[in-house]
């Protein structure tokens, strides 16, 4: 038939074997045309050609292969979105020679080319080849239908079978087939791709029944631990293998001894047997994972820099240098010991305010420790701190092991506050418990009742607080360093709130733009507050702030000066006023150490007439009334020498008064300055003003030491007193009391009730 020019459609994808029926999806207006043009004038008959890029738009010759498709449209349908639809039979495939552009379309100049057979015997080798494959093709894979098999065989023209099959299995990449002229070439590309798509289908398979055989490993271990969990319920046996095995996993990496690793390990096959709903259940379950969450021999590395401690501890207090020293001194003694200084439990005793909890957390963020604390105030109960029995009902773990708990390493400093307020009665000894837990060669090993196995606290750093020695049992307070912590003079005071309290004040309440004269302190000091700390002292610092944050942000006001005269302003009227000491006939000073620090007090004492009965009233403790009749009588000893008539006490009550003041006072203390006050009542002598006194009287006279001379020395110090009678047993105490008061009072030793009447009465 040699050439011919035809109409051309050129494809983007598709290359369309010879002898079948397909469709084609065309859009560009040149092949809408071509094809319209074709279908009226030239019988339908179109030549459709692929593109090499199927992203050209304009393609010209060079952009087409070389061998494209004689088809003829056997029908059109117009498609949304400009695109046609052309059913065409393909007749077959034809080299193109030619390619141009012309009336707004394309044509092909095309020849026939018929297609030969170079070896029949090869041909027929391949033609059995690709039956068998074919089948297998079939059999194999579900993506070729049978429809398309039964398809297949009807067909007979071999030529066209061929093509139909290239064009199933290769539907899109079919252009390199058709290239093809000589049928043996056509087959073996046939088979081979058959063959390729074969492999394909195996590795699927085998990797299709891997999946499913796992699929159907899990489905089987589904069942069967559900079936598993049905059993156990119906049995009261419960939790999953794997929740223990987490259990048991993490017991086997606590650093604990394989004993306990055991002793825990049988606690887990306990909780194995157990049914979820009874009540062991949660209380085996809860013992598991609280053993599991405590810390067991795990350390966090301390700070040994002693330099930089030293700078923390300076930072956040002011003074306090024999509490800071101590700690340097720790500090350097566990560095040489390789950190085997056990036993130092330090105990800061004080009254409330002087620093010792904010100097406990300073010295844990120093050495870089956690800390816990635990107070003891009103602990009487022994199981509160050792815990109770697991088979208690809602047993806990006594407060030692849950601070543990709390702190998460092994080496915390756990601050024991208050420990003077441990208290003993029917429910136990708490402070036993306590020393075992203080003990350096007990607490290696501390039994708490509900965790049942020894827990080892001897690398925890003990610091205790307490208010007043007295009342620690000897034990305990042997087991302890003790570092006094007395209260502060007015010039620390000051520099405290200078330095420390109005800065952390400020920040507290947001307000950055105010200033505190040293006038405006001193009258908060002296005014607003009377304690041995700075409690209330900041306090007062916080109320001021607060009111000027208040001020601030009602407007108008942006920075404040407080100074001595506007105070009042803030926190209205004073709420002390320093009574001058007075003294006078019957009225004497006297000096007290309470939970609050040092305080004066003023006792009176009348001599009225009556039946000489002792006539207590005020506030007296036990201690201080059995002082009162002590000090009659050594009053009444005396009186001869005083020129007192024999028959005076017989004709007379003696009143004695102690006014209440703020707080409740005891203590045979205040001994000398009732027998003072009650030989100045009966003598009518009066006693010299500016003059303080304390001491314990004996029926003899002697006058006996007494404790907390520094704070009773601040507070008479604070009070404007110019000397102080102390027992000359105190004399060693002189030392501690800061140098400012020193300079101001005079202290007079004394070891009889004589020596203080002399200086009382200016004799
Ligand atoms: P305590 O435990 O002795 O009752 P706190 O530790 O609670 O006293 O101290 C009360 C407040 O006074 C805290 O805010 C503390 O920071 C502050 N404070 C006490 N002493 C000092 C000091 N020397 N330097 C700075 N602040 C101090």
């Amino acid at each position: 038939m040699g050439e011919r020019r035809l109409k051309c459609i050129p494809l983007r994808n598709v290359a369309i074997v010879g002898g079948i029926i397909t469709n084609i999806d065309i859009k560009r207006s040149f092949s809408i045309k071509a094809a319209e043009l074709a279908f009226e004038e030239d019988n339908g008959y179109v030549f459709v050609v692929c593109q090499v890029d199927g992203a050209v738009v304009r393609p010209e010759f060079s952009d087409m292969y070389r061998v494209g498709t004689l088809v003829k449209i056997i029908e059109r349908f117009s498609m949304p979105g400009g695109v046609t639809k052309l059913m065409v039979k393909s007749e077959k495939n034809c080299p193109m020679i030619d390619f141009d552009y012309e009336d707004g379309m394309y044509h092909a100049v095309i020849t026939d080319e018929e297609l030969y057979t170079s070896s029949e015997e090869k041909l027929e080798i391949l033609k059995n080849m690709c039956g068998e494959v074919t089948e297998e093709l079939f059999r194999e894979s579900p993506r070729y239908p049978m429809e398309i098999s039964k398809e297949l065989s009807r067909e007979t023209d071999e030529d066209v079978r061929l093509n139909k099959l290239a064009q199933y299995v290769f539907s899109v990449d079919n252009q390199q087939y058709i290239e093809y002229f000589d049928r043996i070439e056509r087959y073996e590309y046939v088979v081979a791709k058959i063959r390729d798509e074969l492999n394909v289908i195996s590795v699927e398979k085998s990797v299709e029944d891997a999946i499913s055989n796992k699929m159907q490993n899990v489905n089987r271990d589904y069942i069967l631990r559900e079936q598993k969990k049905a059993i156990e319920e119906e049995l009261g046996d419960s939790l999953e293998d794997d929740e223990l095995g987490v259990f048991r996993k993490k017991i086997d990496t606590l650093n604990v001894s394989d004993d306990l690793k055991k002793k825990f390990l049988k606690e887990v096959d306990k909780l194995g047997k157990i049914h979820p709903s009874s009540a062991d259940y949660f209380i085996v379950y809860n013992y598991i994972e609280y053993v599991l969450e405590l810390p067991w021999n795990t350390y966090k590395d301390d700070r040994d820099d002693i330099k930089e401690v030293q700078r923390i501890l300076d930072e956040d207090h002011y003074g306090l240098e024999k509490v800071k020293e101590r700690i340097i001194e720790y500090l350097a003694v566990r560095k040489l010991t390789n950190g085997n200084n056990k036993g130092t439990i330090l105990c800061l005793v004080g009254p409330p305010g002087v620093g010792k909890t904010s100097i406990a957390k300073s010295i844990a963020r120093a050495l870089d420790k956690e800390y816990i604390q635990m107070s003891l105030g009103g602990i009487h109960d022994e199981a509160e701190i050792r815990g109770h029995r697991r088979t208690y009902v809602g047993a806990m773990p006594g407060r030692i092991i849950s601070s543990m708990h709390n702190a998460k390493t092994s080496n915390p400093l756990f601050l024991l506050d208050e420990i003077d307020k441990v208290y003993n009665d029917m429910k136990g000894d708490p402070s036993s418990a306590l020393l075992e837990v203080l003990d350096p060669v007990q607490n290696v090993k501390f039994r708490d009742n509900y965790l049942e196995v020894p827990y080892d606290l001897s690398k925890v750093m003990f610091i205790a607080t307490a208010n007043n020695l007295s009342t620690i049992k000897q034990p305990l307070l042997d087991r302890m360093e003790i570092i006094e912590m007395g209260g502060y003079t007015e010039y620390e005071k000051l520099n405290i709130a200078k330095k420390y309290l109005i800065r952390k004040q400020m920040l507290d309440s947001g307000v950055d733009n105010i200033t505190f004269s040293d006038g405006a302190l001193l009258e908060i000091i002296r005014n607003y507050t009377r304690e041995a700390g700075v409690r209330n002292l900041e306090r007062e610092i916080g109320n001021v702030c607060r009111k000027a944050a208040r001020k601030i942000v009602e407007g108008g006001v942006t920075s404040f000066k407080i100074t001595q005269s506007n105070v009042a302003k803030y926190l209205g009227i004073p709420k002390f006023t320093d009574s001058e000491i007075e003294n006078g006939v019957g009225v004497c000073t006297g000096l007290a150490w309470t939970g609050a620090g040092g305080d004066t007090l003023s006792i009176e004492v009348s001599a009225i007439d009556g039946k000489g009965e002792l006539v207590l009233t005020g506030h007296l403790g036990d201690v201080m009334k059995e002082s009162a009749r002590t000090a009659l009588s050594v009053v009444r000893s005396r009186a001869s020498e005083f020129g007192i008539d024999k028959t005076f006490f017989e004709k007379h009550d003696i009143h004695i008064h102690v006014p209440e003041g703020a707080t409740p006072k005891d203590g045979p203390s205040a001994g000398i300055t009732m027998t003072t006050a009650i030989m100045s009542a009966v003598t009518g002598r009066a006693i010299v003003k500016g003059l303080a006194m304390t001491g314990e009287i004996t029926l003899r006279g002697n006058v006996l030491g007494i404790g907390g001379l520094k704070e009773k020395s601040l507070a008479a110090h604070r009070l404007g007193v110019k000397k102080i009678v102390v027992p000359k047993d105190n004399i060693k105490d002189i030392d501690e009391i800061p140098n400012i008061v020193k300079n101001s009072i005079e202290f007079i030793p004394v070891g009889t009730i004589d020596q203080v009447f002399n200086v009382s009465y200016g004799v």
